[in-house]
């Protein structure tokens, strides 16, 4: 487990002009020059002084300095929001005629990203499967980039990182894992081989529904390369304001983090053996296989999951959705208030069983509430969607 504090104490000596216990908000699009010396090196050292906020900008840094530390990487770069992290990370890692593999139900919105970049020649294959040998069997010569998350949007299975990146090694393919999931804090994929970590920092790490933002940890090297092209070129900046506010949320992440890894051991040991639930999607009651791979790879649990309604009735699904009182009907996660989510949003039935997912799949987020008045919470909105009361 990783001690915020000391990470806050060293970096943030420096910042300390005033004595400001806090972090300083440097709310400013550009910085002036001492004289044209300062001004000279500043032109060719643009990544290394202050000369424009879409460039360098101290509280950004700050948050880039201390989310590196946390996830054992050299280096990070933050962005206007997680899509603005992955969009910089594929412009800059792929070019034409590259092959992506997206692997275990990938974040909608990526894939749809790197489809886009079929028009410049970028193709890829969607593979929905945990299974490391299947995944190898899917590469192909031009494979460039396998792209990841694990555990996996909606149906939170995880792979083998070491096997997977182990593997990546032996044929130069790069591999990207989306860990927002999981936190900085619960897994650490560079420490077991895999390249690029991605965060939306818009989840855990604000923490509070309130802030839009994304982080690449990688490498010196790559980070350099996505900084000189995706970064610069894209221009996803994120919002002094905003870096601060993500600053704000990882001195309580460990606390909050902690309070998730219970409070959804609770949920989910309570709701286990209901009959009206056909499945709970998460790592701490997956298979043996995904609870050894859960026991190997997280030191802790994140709190997104999903349930499957015991049969395909989509008056019973918005009944229970319709009934739930504490969790809020709505999309994004990683704050206090708890959410549902469901897959079904009114006409795309075709679609979801495309994704292999049942159409009573509903995407569920544990919060910051007491584990007992959630779970009495979706109880109560089974027993109104089950007409058991
Ligand atoms: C929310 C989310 C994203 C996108 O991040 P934004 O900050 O909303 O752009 C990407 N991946 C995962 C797993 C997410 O949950």
């Amino acid at each position: 487990m990783e001690y915020i504090e000391n990470i806050c104490n060293e970096v943030e000596k420096r910042q300390r002009q005033y004595h400001a216990m806090a972090p300083e908000i440097v709310m400013t699009s550009s910085f002036f020059f001492e004289d044209f010396e300062d001004f000279a090196y500043g032109c060719s050292n643009e990544f290394d002084s202050y000369v424009y906020t879409r460039g360098t900008n101290p509280t950004v840094e700050l948050l880039e300095e201390k989310l590196a530390v946390l996830e054992h990487g050299e280096r990070c770069k933050v962005f206007a929001s997680g899509m603005g992290a992955i969009s910089a990370a594929i412009i800059t890692l792929l070019k034409a005629q590259d092959h992506v593999l997206l692997v275990n139900t990938v974040y909608g919105a990526t894939v749809s990203l790197v489809r886009y970049f079929e028009k410049y020649g970028v193709s890829c294959e969607v593979v929905n499967t945990t299974d490391v040998d299947e995944i190898i069997k899917r590469v192909q010569e031009h494979t460039r980039m396998i792209y990841f998350e694990s555990p996996s949007s909606q149906k939170f299975e995880m792979i083998d990182l070491q096997k997977l990146a182990a593997f990546a090694k032996t044929k130069e393919i790069v591999t990207v894992i989306d860990n927002t999931w999981a936190s900085p804090l619960y897994q650490h994929p560079l420490d077991h081989g895999i390249d690029v970590v991605i965060h939306s920092c818009s989840k855990y790490v604000g923490g509070h529904s309130d802030i839009v933002c994304g982080a690449i940890i990688s490498r010196k090297e790559i980070i350099s390369q996505i900084e000189e092209k995706g970064y610069l070129y894209l221009g996803a900046t994120c919002s002094p304001m905003n870096a601060f506010l993500a600053l704000r949320g990882l001195r309580t992440l460990p606390v909050r983090m902690r309070n998730v890894h219970e409070t959804i051991q609770k949920v989910i040991d309570a709701l286990r053996e209901d009959k009206r639930i056909e499945k709970i999607h998460h790592p701490y009651c997956g298979d043996a296989k995904q609870k050894a791979l859960a026991d190997k790879y997280l030191t802790g649990y994140g709190s997104l999951f999903a349930i499957d309604l015991a049969d395909d009735d989509l008056e019973k699904l918005k009944t229970f959705v319709n009934a739930l009182q504490v969790f809020t009907l709505g999309v994004s996660w990683g704050g206090f208030e708890s959410l549902a989510l469901p897959v079904y949003k009114g006409k795309n039935q075709e679609d979801i069983v495309k994704r292999g997912l049942k159409l009573t799949h509903v995407r569920m987020y544990a919060g910051l509430e007491h584990p007992d008045t959630l779970i009495q919470d979706i109880k109560q909105a089974l027993d109104v969607a089950y007409g058991t009361v």
